[in-house]
């Protein structure tokens, strides 16, 4: 039992060990992302590989990072850039209120639909 720490500290640990926590999860579903998916960018079709890995991103399609499902029907590898825009664009959506279907169950399973980015890109705007 720790005796002498001060509510900061005590804090601090807490802090300390829920962003562990979040980082262990997300390095988790990353790694399963990387594992079930090919390492391309699924905008500009960037392709990836043990160098430049660091700059793939694992996205979330329901922008819910909770939502993890083992099939990993909700996620989306992107590199940095086309993330960054993603996540912009996405709240330009949220401000306009357009629904967009992107109608995601496509890329379940093995195997991978190689013009999934280029219906992505045509379904924009
Ligand atoms: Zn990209
Ligand atoms: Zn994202």
């Amino acid at each position: 039992m720790a005796t002498g720490e001060t509510p900061a500290e005590k804090q601090a640990r807490i802090v300390a060990a829920a962003r562990r926590d979040m980082e262990e999860r997300e390095r988790g579903y990353r790694e399963q992302a990387l594992k079930m998916y090919p390492w391309v960018c699924g905008r500009c079709g960037r392709e990836f590989n043990h160098k430049n890995l660091r700059e793939l991103t694992v996205h979330h399609r329901d922008h819910n990072h909770d939502n993890n499902p083992p099939d990993g029907s909700n996620w989306e590898l992107l590199c940095v850039y086309c993330h960054d825009n993603e996540h912009s664009r996405y709240e330009d959506h949220i401000a306009a209120a357009s629904g967009q279907g992107t109608g995601g169950s496509s890329s379940k399973g093995a195997t991978h639909n190689p013009f999934a980015a280029l219906k992505d890109m045509l379904g924009d705007d």
